[in-house]
């Protein structure tokens, strides 16, 4: 999408710490990390929200929780006392800032919950 923040960063328009890539799946270092580890995976295609995915998108899903589970892994995540949060907000209540789809592999410190 042509004027889309995360379509630019995807292909190249729009500097970005890219963590890995393919035809796919991008993810790259959040600008304004949360935690120690803050990296957005997004699909190549634009898609605004979780709440325009469909059945179509489940090959694109599948390989896109695989690549961050990997990512969490090598990051040493996924270790018997440690852990992580992968999430995504859709729309205003959730605080979505960016329309594109994307989720948030967080790590390197404790989350609450309830989340705020
Ligand atoms: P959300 O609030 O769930 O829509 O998340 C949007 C995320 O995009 C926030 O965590 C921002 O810090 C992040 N973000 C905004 N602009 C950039 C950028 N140019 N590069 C990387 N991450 C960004
Ligand atoms: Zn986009």
């Amino acid at each position: 999408m042509e004027d889309c923040l995360f379509c630019k960063i995807a292909d190249g328009r729009i500097p970005g710490k890219i963590v890995y890539q393919d035809d796919d799946v991008v993810a790259f270092a959040d600008i304004n990390p949360v935690a120690a580890h803050h990296i957005l995976f997004i699909p190549r295609r634009h898609i605004a929200s979780m709440a325009d995915l469909t059945e179509e998108d489940s090959g694109m899903l599948g390989k896109l929780f695989a690549r961050a589970a990997q990512v969490a892994r090598e990051l040493g995540l996924s270790e018997p006392d440690r852990g992580y949060r992968f999430v995504t907000n859709v729309g205003p209540q959730a605080g979505q800032s960016v329309q594109h789809l994307h989720f948030h592999l967080l790590g390197g410190r404790g989350f609450s919950w309830p989340p705020g």
